[in-house]
């Protein structure tokens, strides 16, 4: 179903597809990209049956007014397949999170995650190299960042995860990367680590990983991949443990992905000043 009749004649047409959708912060955070670089383009909502991902996507790739698209759950795997060619990343990733339809015709896949959260993390604590990394979660989102960190000159990262057959998995894929490692989350290293990001999503339900809180005592910041309206419940308890560590939840990432996909599709990007008004405006709607 498609949620906005976006389909405006002459100008560049995009959309993010999910299920559900109709939440997605993702047409105001392109609306003002695109305003504030002066594209002429539109962006809507898309939300296709579970199974029917193939079938919308095709539908709306066929206008010709359609250049790109983003893609989130339960979509990024079927977004996977859909693409006819695949950037590295997206292969490290095995999901596609931006679409860009190709001069040609042909539709590439690629992922903006890892991109979105180093760019986050950047803006907000400086440059991030030589700095050790603890990443909680072997997921999805979790998959996507490993190599971006690394490229952004994280020295070190450690993998923790409930299941961690998942966290191995991870250590398998992304060693050529970098010094990664892998446990379960009650069998952690003995060193500290300078950055602590929760890529589980536990704050969802306000759950906290059943890991210690010691992992806060050396780090200098932490930081949530979920975002809400009120300091989330794995940042809160790092700050209870340690007052002096700076916390960070997800929503400069959601932003930093968008970005990344917003120049993939138009070659331009808004200026820094731009991107904290616009995070500032987020935070504002969220408490809202
Ligand atoms: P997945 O479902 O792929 O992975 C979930 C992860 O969370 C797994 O590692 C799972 O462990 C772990 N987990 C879930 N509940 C608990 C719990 N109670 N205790 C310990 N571990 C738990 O999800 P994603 O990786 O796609 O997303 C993870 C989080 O990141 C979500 O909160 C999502 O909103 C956020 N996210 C934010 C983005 C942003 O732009 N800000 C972008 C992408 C994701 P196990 O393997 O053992 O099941």
């Amino acid at each position: 179903m498609s949620i906005n009749e976006h389909v405006t004649e002459g100008c560049d047409q995009y959309a993010v597809f999910g299920n559900p959708i109709q939440h997605s912060k993702s047409p105001f955070i392109h609306t003002y990209f695109a305003k504030v670089t002066q594209q002429s383009m539109s962006y809507g909502l898309e939300e296709p049956e579970v199974d029917s991902f193939e079938e919308a996507a095709s539908a709306f790739f066929a206008n010709e007014s359609v250049k790109g698209a983003n893609v989130t759950l339960p979509f990024k795997r079927d977004a996977f397949e859909f693409a006819d060619r695949l950037t590295e990343r997206a292969q490290l990733a095995n999901a596609v999170n931006t679409l860009i339809k190709q001069p040609n015709g042909e539709i590439l896949g690629d992922t903006t995650d890892g991109k979105g959260l180093v760019y986050d993390l950047t803006l907000q604590f400086g440059d991030l190299s030589g700095q050790s990394l603890l990443l909680i979660g072997a997921g999805g989102a979790a998959r996507g960042v490993i190599e971006p960190l690394f490229s952004a000159g994280i020295s070190r990262i450690h993998v923790t995860n409930r299941t961690i057959e998942k966290a191995n998995f991870l250590v398998e894929q992304f060693s050529q990367f970098g010094e990664l490692s892998a446990s379960a989350l009650d069998h952690l290293p003995n060193q500290g680590f300078d950055i602590v990001v929760n890529s589980t999503s536990s704050s969802m339900t306000k759950e906290l990983p059943a890991i210690t809180e010691t992992i806060f005592d050396n780090a200098s910041i932490a930081y949530d991949m979920f975002y809400s309206n009120e300091i989330t419940t794995f940042n809160e308890w790092a700050k209870n443990r340690n007052s002096s560590i700076k916390t960070s939840d997800g929503l400069g990432m959601l932003v930093g992905q968008a970005l990344e996909s917003f120049r993939l599709w138009r070659g331009v990007t808004p200026t820094e000043s731009e991107v904290l008004a616009l995070i500032n405006e987020l935070k504002a709607q969220l408490s809202n």
